[in-house]
């Protein structure tokens, strides 16, 4: 398929899970690719987030690549959910195995991607000044890979060391009889607290909005549970896929209200018990849509806060009552409410006494200082846009992708945009996403692309763009399921209120990934319905 003028078939940006299964692909269907990634190897968010405590929280028998039946034969895990210098590990195996590295250049940010309507080709430039050009661009650029760092008043006096959870050191950074502020409390901030609090001498968390964390009860993967899935590992898949969030069903009825009160106590406190991936609120089907089932989960949880954590005030603080229980996505926890009753950790309550400044050992609220030596930002991302919007996309006519998502993002399928000829995005704004295991998400969006590529391939076609009409009936689409549930009542950044000025639009399809996977071969199997195909 490459052009007379020395131009590939396909760029690639982003060497994570998206990247390295969509160069796998179009190699072996013989196609010239090339990879650009910003970091120095592959991995991407498994790369970037090595901070302490940094874990999976789908289980890792799920959290893997399922595409070739050997690749999961075998690879062993070695917990429940993997630490991330477990999933890294995989990923380089991954990227050995098949080869990967030899099409990626490392250290090479994409800085500009433009459409060439004369040429039908994007041309891409990274930092480094390189320049190629393209058929298709793929952005596997991730859903978290754009940090959010919030610009505090006198930062750059701090004379300490600010980390990043998104960019923690690659060597080992050792916090012993350290004064360490955490500032964020999501699901980074949950992670690496009680991890940072069993090194630091003390530990100030600075907490701005209190979340839902459920235990995560890690631990060795059961043999005979594992047994029984590599007996029949592909079936598993297969199995998985069947279920709202690719992966395994733990939702025990529809209804909260389907039990008594003592059997849905029961349930609840067995699921706590128990731990596992999404946690109380899976329990029940309307547990999202409801908000009496959904007060249900979040007054269990906020009760077992009393239980365990012991200083009044740090419970009041600590306990989650402007949001309902799982719209911010919910956090799994090893010990988070307990590190709460350690004589070495301090909870600031930045709702009560906001940040109003750092000097240069000091962070200062409106009540009090507090001395540190290190400050640990967990402050999350500029999610599903950000890295899009910061590859600096110009469409055809020259438009730029923040132009055409000045009200929100508006995908097709979260696959591809209106104005963007040939460009794919993995995991986009409008598909599943980070609603559910991801890499199940990026095996079936790669797996469509390319065969939208072969198609074309076959006809004789090189342009591919979505019809404006039928974008709008997805994004349509996507805010009405949406609107069905409860998500869009949270700040969080599902919605993008984490970031100033960013339009709110509730980003991800929540009608699950057997619906949309469906959805997606209805418009492939109708010969790409919604699609203009041109030569
Ligand atoms: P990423 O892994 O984010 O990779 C994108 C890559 O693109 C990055 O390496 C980045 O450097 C590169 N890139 C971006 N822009 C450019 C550019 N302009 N030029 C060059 N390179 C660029 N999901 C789950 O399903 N289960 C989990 O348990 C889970 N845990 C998570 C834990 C953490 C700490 C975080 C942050 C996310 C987690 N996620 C989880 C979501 C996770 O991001 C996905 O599961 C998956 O790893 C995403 O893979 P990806 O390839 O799409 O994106
Ligand atoms: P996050 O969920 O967005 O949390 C960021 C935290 O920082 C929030 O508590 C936020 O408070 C706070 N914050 C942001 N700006 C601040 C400021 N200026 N001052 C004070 N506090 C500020 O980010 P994250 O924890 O990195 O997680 C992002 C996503 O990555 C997760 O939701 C999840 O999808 C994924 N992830 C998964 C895992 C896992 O368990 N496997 C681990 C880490 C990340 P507000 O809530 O008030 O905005």
């Amino acid at each position: 398929m490459t052009g007379q003028d020395n131009r590939i078939d396909a760029i690639i940006v982003g060497a994570g899970f998206g990247g390295m299964y969509a160069i796998h692909r179009l190699r072996s269907m013989g196609l010239t690719v090339r990879g650009f990634e910003a970091a120095e190897d592959v991995g991407g968010t498994w790369w970037w987030n090595c901070y302490p405590g940094a874990r999976c929280d789908v289980e890792s028998l799920d959290y893997c690549y399922g595409f070739d039946e050997a690749l999961l034969d075998e690879w062993h895990w070695s917990e429940r959910f993997a630490t991330q210098a477990e999933v890294l590990r995989y990923a380089m195996h991954v990227a050995e195995r098949y080869r990967l590295r030899d099409h990626i250049t490392f250290n090479a940010r994409v800085d500009g991607c433009t459409w060439d309507e004369d040429a039908q080709a994007w041309t891409v430039s990274t930092e480094l000044g390189e320049t190629v050009r393209a058929r298709f661009l793929i952005a596997a650029t991730g859903c978290l890979s754009k940090p959010n760092r919030p610009d505090l008043h006198g930062l750059d006096d701090f004379a300490g060391d600010i980390l990043f959870t998104q960019a923690w050191p690659r060597e080992v950074f050792d916090l012993s009889g350290k004064r360490v502020g955490v500032i964020g409390t999501g699901s980074s901030g949950i992670q690496s607290i009680p991890v940072i609090a069993q090194k630091a001498a003390h530990l100030t968390v600075f907490q701005r909005t209190a979340n839902f964390t459920l235990p995560a009860v890690n631990r060795p993967i059961f043999a005979d549970y594992e047994a029984e899935i590599r007996a029949d590992y592909l079936g598993h898949r297969r199995e998985i896929l069947q279920n709202k969030a690719a992966t395994v069903k733990q939702t025990i009825a529809e209804s909260a209200f389907d039990l008594s009160d003592d059997e849905r106590e029961a349930a609840y406190e067995d699921k706590w018990q128990r731990g596992g991936a999404g946690g109380i609120p899976v329990l029940f089907a309307d547990s999202l849509t409801s908000p009496a089932s959904n007060e249900e989960a979040a007054r269990f949880v906020r009760r077992k806060i009393s239980e365990i954590v012991d200083d009044p005030e740090a419970t009041e603080s600590l306990t989650p009552r402007d949001h309902p229980i799982a719209t911010k996505r919910i956090c799994l926890d090893t010990d988070y409410y307990a590190t709460f009753n350690r004589p070495n950790v301090t909870l600031v309550d930045l709702k009560k006494t906001p940040i109003e400044r750092v000097s240069e050992g000091a962070v200062h609220t409106a009540s009090a200082d507090y001395p540190l030596d290190v400050i640990v930002f967990a402050t999350g991302f500029d999610a599903m846009t950000g890295p899009l919007r910061a590859m600096n996309v110009r469409g055809a006519d020259g438009m730029k992708i923040e132009q055409a998502w000045a009200d929100g993002p508006r995908t097709f399928l979260g696959l591809m945009v209106a104005g963007f000829p040939n460009l794919f995005t993995i995991t986009g704004p409008g598909s599943p996403s980070v609603m559910v295991n991801m890499i199940a998400a990026i095996e079936q969006h790669v797996n469509w692309i390319a065969a939208l590529i072969d198609h074309m391939r076959e006809t004789g076609k090189t342009r591919v763009e979505p019809q404006a009409a039928a974008q709008e009936a997805w994004v349509d689409e996507v805010r009405r399921v949406a609107d069905a549930t409860l998500f869009p009542l949270a700040n969080s950044w599902y919605n993008g209120d984490n970031i100033a000025g960013k339009p709110r639009m509730f980003m991800a399809y929540v009608g699950g990934y057997p619906a949309y996977a469906e959805r997606c071969e209805e418009v492939a199997g109708a010969g790409y319905a919604g699609l203009e195909l041109s030569a």
